[in-house]
């Protein structure tokens, strides 16, 4: 009887590198989908990014995540860009075909299939608190996907700036930028507000974005980056006031997804991701 002892080898490069629960939910998903895959946690930083690169090629990886700090600094290894990628300036998803490597960025894809279980991206007006990786992804993938006005509120504006005319340079929404110095007011016909800063994330999770909660109504949809805890204050805050809530978790589980459709051709299911950060997080 002949036998296949080959795995479908994935992974992530990132420092650091501990704390990170994507290979848990990678697992659970190739575990469910019978997928004779792996995805090892690796801590590599700026100094060992070209080596584990040109080690991912050597060893017939399938292709690999880069986290913190090596999104924009692993582009420089890469063959092509996919176009968001290319637009938001930074990678955390490479494939390796054939030994060429091209870089994704599935953070805002991420973002944009967890928002429409609930809401249509096309002709939002959207609220976007934040302007560093995860703003830029959500912002220009949502304006990818037909958002027809996005405001930027940061407390940098040199970043906060930069993030509204890459948009308008880059994409067909509408962006300004605001800059976050008081509390913020949300304007009636307000479809949907992200929160993509940190504000919020385990151990500070009493922390409060500067918002004026009067205003919260205004939303239809008030989504959240932060994963641990999944119900942060502001969407506490948020389903008092009426709005549909939209927590981290499903962004991180519909990355997942991208990325081992990505690598696999697989649609895995969204449930048994979930249910992994559900037992981790509560
Ligand atoms: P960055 O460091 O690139 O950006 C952080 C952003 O938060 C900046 O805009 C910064 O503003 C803002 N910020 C931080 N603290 C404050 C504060 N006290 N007041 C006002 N603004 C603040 O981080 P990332 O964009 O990579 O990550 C942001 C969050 O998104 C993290 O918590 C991360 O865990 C989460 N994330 C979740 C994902 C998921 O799948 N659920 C995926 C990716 C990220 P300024 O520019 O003024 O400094």
């Amino acid at each position: 009887m002949a036998h296949d002892f080959m795995s479908i080898l994935t992974g992530s490069f990132a420092k650091p590198a501990a704390e990170n629960p994507t290979v848990a939910v990678m697992d659970a998903a190739y575990a469910h989908h019978g997928l004779a895959a792996r995805y090892i946690n690796c801590e590599v930083g700026p100094q060992a990014l070209h080596d584990a690169v040109r080690g991912a090629v050597a060893m017939g990886f399938a292709g690999f995540n880069c986290s913190i700090p090596n999104k924009v600094a692993v582009i420089e290894y890469l063959d092509e860009l996919a176009p968001s990628a290319q637009i938001i300036g930074a990678v955390n998803t490479v494939v390796i075909t054939d030994g060429r490597l091209t870089g994704h960025n599935t953070d805002g894809q991420g973002f944009v299939e967890s928002l429409r279980t609930v809401a249509d991206p096309a002709g939002a007006s959207m609220v976007v608190f934040g302007a560093g990786g995860a703003a830029r992804a959500i912002a220009v993938e949502s304006a990818l996907a037909g958002a027809s006005q996005i405001t930027i509120v940061n407390r940098n504006p040199g970043r906060g700036e930069n993030l509204a005319a890459l948009v308008n340079e880059a994409t067909p929404a509408r962006a300004a930028f605001v800059l976050w110095d008081r509390p913020f007011a949300i304007a009636a016909g307000t479809d949907i507000v992200v929160n993509a800063t940190s504000i919020g994330l385990y151990p500070d999770t009493d922390a409060r974005l500067d918002l004026d909660t009067a205003t919260l109504g205004y939303a239809s949809v008030v989504a959240d980056v932060i994963h641990n805890p999944p119900v942060t204050r502001l969407l506490r805050d948020a389903a008092v006031a009426g709005c549909t809530t939209l927590d981290g978790r499903g962004m991180l589980v519909n990355q997942a997804r991208v990325n081992i459709r990505l690598w696999t051709g697989i649609d895995a299911d969204n449930a048994v991701m979930r249910a992994v950060l559900d037992d981790l997080f509560g």
